[in-house]
């Protein structure tokens, strides 16, 4: 058999393990054989001293293209502009070793994913929501202060109330193209007169929402910060759960018994916690990150300890221009696993291969025969050293090498 790449020599984590020195071989975007054995291939990589895993994922951002972090004054945007500026972010995730990331609300990202697709564009491989669902008054409609049909027309954001009109928007969503619905179930950080602790959309409603994805053959992931809120998805028959910082122990209880992971999003509250005045974050945004910090770290803990699937999302959805939190800086997520959360760095590397893969349903994730083909090479060691993670030299997505010695392959 011929192979179409091989990575040899690296010392290897397979998402769940480390098995030591091994060659892997890939052939039609898969890996088709993990062994010391030494054989052929068209490409050959040598990986002698680095670490080879899965690549990484990050399993909540908004690839919206936009830079500041005050949404009052930047959600005016054209999404021409937008979508341009985001196609530097793809590039940048791509070298930083992200093969997939999945859009939790940005409409744009349904044409990326198509262009990263198409091969116009280089970037991880996009799993998109599309429009995001929320009710009148809800986490979707940043500003309340603003006259309501500007905030429809703005157009971020699917708005619904009652069931029919969820029903309506959760197809409307669908026909754009969305590989999955996501919904605000609770109020939020960064929009304006909601609070976190304040349960939206009704169980009938997200229930309406559930039942249109689950015909469609997908899933919902909701927003989800109050206990209550959370609770009221979780039951409506919701998948993965966004942010969680409010839960409580009988809740976090019930996601392990249905099987829900857990997304903290450290990053984006790390952002806003230490850097949100000097980026230009809102007050109320500024006003509301303390508490749900400070209940989010207790929450993770508690994650960790009941066992429940916890996977990495990084919430960033605008440029930073900070040194240590930026887009095609996703990583931080992991460290911050590691930091605040008391995951060993081989759980914190799981988190963010094998867990998203699995709870995102994807045949990624793991190095493993069949597998699909999508490998990071890291001149260093993260399970010795977490930050190391940043040290990505060569991607693998899909069985092709999109990035050699640090650098995009282009071949458009
Ligand atoms: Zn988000």
């Amino acid at each position: 058999m011929q192979y179409d790449v091989a990575i040899k020599n690296g010392n290897v984590f397979t998402g769940t393990e480390f098995i030591g020195k091994m060659n892997i071989y890939i052939s039609n975007g898969k890996i088709s054989k993990v062994s010391k054995e030494d054989l052929n291939a068209k490409q050959e990589i040598d990986a002698k001293d680095m670490l080879v895993m899965p690549g990484l994922i990050d399993a909540h951002m908004h690839i919206s293209g936009l830079k500041g972090g005050s949404l009052l004054k930047i959600m005016f945007e054209k999404p021409e502009y937008r979508a341009l500026r985001a196609t530097k972010w793809l590039e940048k995730l791509l070298l930083a070793g992200f093969t997939t990331v999945r859009d939790c609300g940005e409409p744009i990202s349904i044409s990326l994913k198509r262009a990263v697709n198409e091969g116009y564009i280089k970037g991880p491989k996009i799993i998109a929501a599309g429009k995001p669902i929320t009710q009148t008054f809800g986490h979707g409609e940043f500003s309340h202060d603003i006259p309501l049909e500007f905030s429809i027309s703005l157009g971020f954001s699917e708005i619904c109330d009652g069931t029919e009109s969820c029903i309506h928007a959760a197809r409307k969503v669908l026909r754009d193209g969305s590989d999955f619905i996501k919904i605000f179930a609770t109020g939020g950080v960064l929009s304006q007169r909601d609070r976190p602790d304040m349960p939206q959309l009704s169980f009938d409603e997200i229930r309406a929402i559930v039942n249109e994805a689950e015909k469609a053959g997908t899933y919902v992931a909701a927003h989800a910060h109050g206990d209550k809120g959370a609770r009221i998805a979780i039951e409506a028959g919701i998948k993965t759960l966004e942010h969680g910082s409010l839960l409580k122990e009988d809740t976090l209880k019930l996601m392990l018994e249905k099987n829900i992971s857990l997304t903290p999003t450290l990053t984006i509250t790390e952002i806003i916690y230490k850097y949100g005045k000097t980026i230009g974050v809102d007050e109320w945004g500024l006003e509301k990150i303390v508490e749900v910090r400070e209940n989010l770290h207790k929450v993770l803990r508690k994650a960790k300890e009941l066992g429940i699937t916890i996977i990495t999302g990084t919430d960033m959805g605008f440029e930073t221009g900070l040194e240590d939190y930026d887009i095609g800086k996703n990583w931080t997520e992991i460290l911050l696993l590691t930091e605040v959360g008391g995951l060993s760095n081989e759980e914190a590397l799981r988190a963010a291969t094998y867990n998203s893969a699995k709870a995102l349903g994807l045949n990624s994730g793991l190095i493993d025969e069949g597998k699909d083909a999508d490998i990071i090479v890291i001149d260093g060691n993260p399970l010795e050293n977490i930050k190391d993670v940043s040290k990505v030299v060569h991607v693998i997505k899909q069985g092709k090498l999109e990035v050699l010695d640090g650098k995009i392959i282009n071949n458009y």
